[in-house]
């Protein structure tokens, strides 16, 4: 009771607190559902997460699909009227709402005007205790499942992806080390008990966290103790351990992406090394870096490249960074050629410091504007909520400063050490060849032809 007076105290006096986007007020209550209150710049709107910690991470390969196929049921419906009658409850509180699910979580989105906020937590609560989950509605989320994982997942496709035809090349190679599940998960065989058994094992009050940003009611945190207080606690169930990298893969690889075409695509791509102190800024600075080194030699001094780019991924518990770049389909060779030398000169002399600092500069600058408004600072929580603590995330500003080159080039050295994995994409043919095979087939056809006459008129003759 007495940190919710100082909650209601707190947000009585808002307008100097909302202007430090990292402070934000956060309690637990007695059931284990985590709050956090963040009075917001802009008027009239809240934004709210409901962020409940269970995604596709939590599931073997066959059964991935449990709980993104619960979330689409979670709207079929609260009573008679079903989805219909529930979206048009939304509708008439003026608000919006989606959901997704991702590997780590699963989140209810939702944007809606500050008055009816009490009433819109209202009916989030209530899709999340009253909806019945029937066959009928199984079956029609399922429909929507498939189409949204692009369509029915055909014998070909199947056959096209244990082929290591139907991924992308860093997909391709999360699949050959272990990291990713090499078919696509399917929903037919899902059952009403599975899915049953996720919504109980996980949605709790102690495994979720509800965000609201914006204009905050004083009485909110009252409210949310009454109505969300009584959401009943279970016993947590473990996260399935990530995957690590179980299997060798090839260095160098080509992958065949489309029939015909005349450009290409490479990739190398090497695991990060994990650094003890501030591991993510060190290489997100660095992917700034290489960025700009690829644009650099690829695009600036070599022409061979549009716009090549400097990725940071993560498959099961690895991070991987990559480089990657457009092409023509002949000029894959002397990019490479370029990329070695890139890299043996960053093995070499390290980064060059002028350049080092004016990209982290950047990115330290980009930090007062990358997160504007209510909603993207409700988004901006729930991507960070594992910084939180103490009533503060971490600020990524700071973190940046503290980036030194040392660290920088030490993380550098230490990626471009190890071989890494080459995969070239590119179509089966070239129209070049495309040509050449029309040429040649029409040619063996026409001769074809020309001995078969030739045969009948010596025939005719003897
Ligand atoms: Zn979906």
């Amino acid at each position: 009771m007495r940190c919710l007076l100082f909650v209601c105290l707190l947000i009585g006096s808002f307008p100097s607190f909302a202007l430090d986007r990292f402070q934000v007020e956060g309690y637990t209550l007695p059931n284990g559902l985590q709050l956090l209150l963040k009075p917001g710049t802009e008027h009239g709107h809240v934004a709210i997460r409901l962020v409940v910690g269970v995604g596709l991470d939590d599931f073997n390969c066959a059964d991935k699909e449990l709980p993104h196929l619960l979330e689409h049921l979670l709207f079929s419906g609260i009573d008679a009227s079903g989805e219909g009658g529930l979206e048009e409850r939304m509708q008439a509180l003026g608000g919006e709402w989606n959901a997704y699910t991702s590997n780590a979580d699963t989140t209810f989105v939702i944007e809606a005007p500050a008055k009816n906020q009490r009433k819109v937590l209202d009916l989030l609560l209530a899709l999340l205790t009253q909806t019945r989950i029937d066959d009928n509605a199984i079956n029609a989320a399922k429909q929507v499942v498939e189409r949204e994982d692009g369509g029915h997942y055909s014998h070909l496709q199947r056959w096209l992806d244990r082929q290591d035809l139907g991924h992308t090349a860093s997909n391709q190679l999360a699949v050959e080390l272990g990291l990713k599940c090499p078919e696509r998960a399917e929903v037919d065989h899902l059952t009403r008990e599975q899915l049953e058994k996720v919504r109980k094992d996980w949605y709790a009050p102690n495994n979720m966290t509800l965000i609201v940003v914006g204009d905050l009611e004083r009485l909110l945190p009252a409210y949310l103790e009454r109505a969300y207080g009584a959401l009943v606690a279970i016993d947590p169930t473990d996260h399935l351990p990530l995957p690590e990298i179980k299997a060798s893969a090839a260095h160098e690889r080509n992958l065949i992406h489309g029939l015909v075409g005349g450009g290409a695509k490479l990739h190398w791509l090497v695991p990060e090394p994990v650094q003890e102190d501030q591991h993510d800024e060190t290489f997100d600075v660095l992917k700034d870096y290489l960025d700009w080194a690829l644009y650099r030699q690829l695009r600036l001094a070599h022409g061979l490249s549009y716009g090549p780019w400097a990725e940071r991924e993560v498959f099961g518990g690895v991070g991987f960074m990559s480089l990657n770049a457009d092409l023509e389909r002949d000029d894959v060779p002397e990019a490479e050629h370029v990329l070695d030398e890139l890299k043996a000169e960053l093995l070499k002399n390290g980064l060059n410091a002028d350049t080092f600092n004016r990209l982290k500069q950047a990115a330290i600058a980009r930090q007062a504007w990358a997160v504007q408004g209510n909603s993207a600072m409700a988004d901006y929580y729930w991507s960070a909520l594992g910084d939180y603590e103490d009533g503060r995330f971490t600020d990524p500003a700071k973190e940046l400063r503290s980036v030194t080159l040392d660290e920088a080039n030490k993380a550098v050295r230490e990626l471009l050490l190890q071989p890494g994995y080459l995969r070239i994409e590119r179509p089966l043919m070239s129209y070049d060849q495309l040509m050449w095979t029309i040429a040649g087939v029409f040619g063996l056809t026409v001769l074809g032809f020309l001995a078969w006459r030739v045969h009948r008129r010596t025939a005719r003759t003897t």
